[in-house]
């Protein structure tokens, strides 16, 4: 039987998943990206500590409105006191954790040491908060949306983390990633600026949907990496809240990697 060509390419990605990798990472067993001691290639580049690091994290109960830590009997998904008296522009949010180790460092690594090889790392414990608010709150998962960078510093950077963790997402999801969304103008980076309303001033209309894209009755969920006050979210929600009624999705969520809790602490 002749095998087609998309069939062969399976075939050698099995091969090499299920036999080349885990043989070659025998005899040179990678460093755990934190730790720096040898991982065996089922701990995907993490080390235990590591991984039980992202696991508590990932515990932690937050508000599933806005993604700000909460108190043990203070879980909510209708908003906190951060919350309750803003617009978001989304009706969801799922985070993996907090900014600081281990997903600070990863983020780091990620977006500033252009190892894009982290990003399938931290998609998974992405994938797991956005299961879970999907569960708890009874949504959907119709769309992947990356928020985009600036064409321009897409070009210095290399590469988009907020589409590399899209990417991941859409692989393990099954469901598919859209570009839908750029960036229109370059904005001042929000490490830059530091309270909720100089944020969303420094973000207005820095976002449009590209043409050819409607996503009605939809539930999409825009992807990012990091979310300190959720002005970007916001600004790339109301980009699609703009659409037409007959191109316009029914709920807009966001899953981030990280939120911050107060003022953006620097990335180490
Ligand atoms: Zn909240």
């Amino acid at each position: 039987m002749r095998l087609r060509g998309s069939s062969i390419r399976t075939a050698i990605g099995r091969v090499s998943r299920q036999v080349l990798r885990p043989v070659a990472e025998t005899l040179f067993p990678p460093n755990c990206w934190l730790t720096h001691r040898p991982t065996t290639w089922h701990e995907g580049g993490l080390s235990l500590s590591v991984r039980a690091s992202i696991a508590a994290a990932l515990a932690r109960p937050y508000c599933g409105r806005c993604g700000a830590t909460q108190g043990p009997w203070s879980f909510s998904y209708a908003g906190c006191q951060r919350c309750s008296h803003r617009n978001l522009g989304t009706v969801a949010v799922a985070r993996a954790g907090t900014l600081e180790p281990p997903f600070s460092s990863l983020l780091y690594r990620l977006k500033f040491g252009r190892h894009w090889q982290i990003a399938p790392l931290l998609a998974i414990p992405l994938w797991q908060a956005l299961q879970r608010q999907m569960t708890q709150c009874d949504l959907a998962l119709d769309a992947i949306i990356p928020i985009p960078l600036h064409w321009m510093r897409n070009f210095t950077r290399g590469f988009n983390q907020a589409e590399e963790l899209g990417w991941q997402l859409s692989r393990l999801s099954g469901v598919p990633m859209h570009r839908a969304l750029c960036r229109i103008r370059q904005t001042t980076p929000q490490t830059r600026t530091s309270s909720v309303s100089a944020r969303q001033d420094n973000l207005r209309g820095a976002f449009m949907v590209r043409r050819g894209y409607g996503f009605q009755g939809a539930t999409v969920w825009l992807i990012d990496d990091i979310c300190t006050t959720g002005a970007t979210l916001h600004a790339a929600a109301s980009a699609l809240a703009r659409l037409p009624a007959h191109e316009r999705p029914a709920q807009i969520c966001a899953a981030v990697v990280a939120v911050t809790d107060h003022t953006p602490p620097p990335l180490t």
